[in-house]
């Protein structure tokens, strides 16, 4: 998902909040929404669809604050209904809370049964909203926000990058592992205003100025004083998702001082040092597999294409909830260019193999125009566990190297050589400590541990 956050009394913040939104949409396409804050009154717009549907002009003058949380949805829990779009909006002892989260709880059993015995009423079936009703609990129990927040947090397992909007302010907050990104930027001199969002393209939308992340263990609180920080639960060790450098975050986002272009790039760069080969041309599967495909081709030697064009309107397969949506989605989205592949010998660099649907449908379009030798490579090591923190890499047996070798990959895709980098080649091109990192989708090492009956849903 994606999610923002601004204060600024003298903006007009909710069309802030759509551009921030826009910029973030490649988080999630299912559904998008925005609360303001007009005093303690809050008004609310979400639906299904991309920003760009839900709203337009009109709905905007509709939403009228100093304070304004955006989101766009990605499902992992409850399914794709409206009544799960985002902000969640909940009502407390001291007025109203919005709330966009980004990230996937692990202990949802547990925090459904304590809400259900203080008879809290839970409408909708999201981990996100199961937040804002224990906050809300723990409000009502007599805490002021930031201590009832932090309260709640402490009761809260998994992954989250949270913006609250409250009548008083706004928080950011991230989880003791910072499993997903939460940026800080600032809007105007005087006075500084400041912005939040999930990644830095967010804040470059809207002309606003990186100023650092918010914290793993960190909440920020953003009021008519500026910005407090309050380390609520921080931790030595670290664990940002790989995946989201490696995929999911845009490509010209600052991640650790750089834009994972770069680190992309060097991705590709490493993979044609660890599995080289000879070819005529080497392309990326775009747009996510471009970056890597430019390394690749400065380490190889091997000519720069691009051998599939896509339909830059159609979105991310992946997002489809449906098997036959995401088989016809692929086939809508990428089009090989026969003059460019016909007779050659290419690399296809893609950046991960999930289930291994797109990349099979691939093959057999390069193969039909023309291509001599097809050989794969991929920007990532085998996805061979199932995501328990945000991303929907689907159940383990849907996962092709949960049950596959690389050789019955090959096979299966029929490409003439497969590889995928290495685990460790992916942790050292960051530049960070390799620890940093939750990696658990390549290794089944997961670093926030997960619940046994929670783990019987998606594990094989
Ligand atoms: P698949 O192997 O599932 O057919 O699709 C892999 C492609 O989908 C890659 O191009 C990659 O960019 C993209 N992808 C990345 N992350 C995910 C994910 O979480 N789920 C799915 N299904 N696809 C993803
Ligand atoms: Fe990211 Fe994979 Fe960890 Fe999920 S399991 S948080 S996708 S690295
Ligand atoms: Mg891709």
């Amino acid at each position: 998902c994606g999610v923002f956050g601004i204060y600024a009394p003298e903006k007009d913040v909710a069309k802030l909040t759509y551009f921030g939104l826009y910029a973030l949409q490649h988080r999630g396409q299912e559904s998008a929404g925005i609360a303001t804050f007009e005093g303690k009154h809050v008004h609310l717009h979400k639906d299904m669809g991309l920003v760009s549907q839900v709203f337009n002009e009109s709905i905007l003058e509709d939403l009228p604050g100093n304070i304004a949380v955006g989101h766009t949805r990605y499902s992992t829990t409850g399914s794709s209904r409206k009544v799960n779009a985002q902000p969640a909006v909940v009502d407390t002892r001291l007025g109203k809370l919005a709330l966009a989260h980004n990230g996937n709880l692990v202990n949802t059993i547990q925090l459904r049964e304590e809400l259900l015995k203080s008879n809290f009423n839970l409408v909708t079936s999201t981990d996100s909203e199961m937040i804002a009703y224990v906050i809300a609990e723990e409000v009502n129990a007599g805490a002021e926000w930031l201590e009832g927040s932090i309260r709640a947090f402490h009761r809260c397992q998994g992954a989250f990058s949270l913006v609250i909007g409250t009548p008083d302010g706004v928080m950011g907050v991230r989880d003791p592992n910072g499993i997903r990104p939460l940026v800080i930027g600032t809007l105007d001199s005087s006075p500084v205003r400041y912005v939040l969002a999930s990644e830095t393209c967010g804040l470059d939308i809207i002309g606003a100025e990186y100023l650092r992340d918010v914290e793993p263990g960190e909440l920020v609180w953003i009021t008519e004083n500026g910005l407090a920080s309050f380390p609520w639960n921080q931790q030595p060790q670290r664990k940002l998702c790989i995946f989201e450098m490696i995929y999911f975050a845009r490509p010209d986002s600052l991640m650790h001082n750089e834009t994972l272009y770069s680190y992309r790039m060097r991705l590709g760069r490493r993979l044609a040092e660890e599995s080289p080969i000879e070819a005529d041309i080497v392309f990326g599967v775009p747009d996510s597999g471009i970056p890597a495909a430019i390394g690749f081709s400065q380490t190889s030697g091997i000519a720069y294409g691009e051998g599939l064009i896509k339909n830059r309107y159609v979105g991310r397969t992946f997002i489809q909830p449906t098997q036959s949506m995401r088989e016809t989605g692929i086939k809508m989205k990428l089009n090989p260019l026969k003059d460019v592949l016909f007779s050659k010998r290419v690399v296809i660099i893609d950046d991960s193999i999930v289930r291994g649907t797109t990349s099979r449908k691939l093959v057999k379009a390069l193969r039909d125009a023309g291509a001599a030798e097809v050989h794969m490579r991929i920007s990532s090591p085998p996805v061979t566990h199932p995501c328990f923190y945000g991303i929907d890499t689907d159940t383990q047996d849907q996962l092709i190297a949960a049950t596959k070798s690389v050789a019955e990959i090959t096979r299966q895709l029929e490409v003439d050589t497969l590889a995928y980098l290495s685990w460790e080649g992916m942790l050292v091109t960051t530049k960070e400590d390799t620890n940093s990192f939750c990696s658990a989708c390549f290794t089944g090492d997961y670093p926030v541990p997960i619940p046994e009956q929670v783990k019987r849903s998606k594990l094989i």
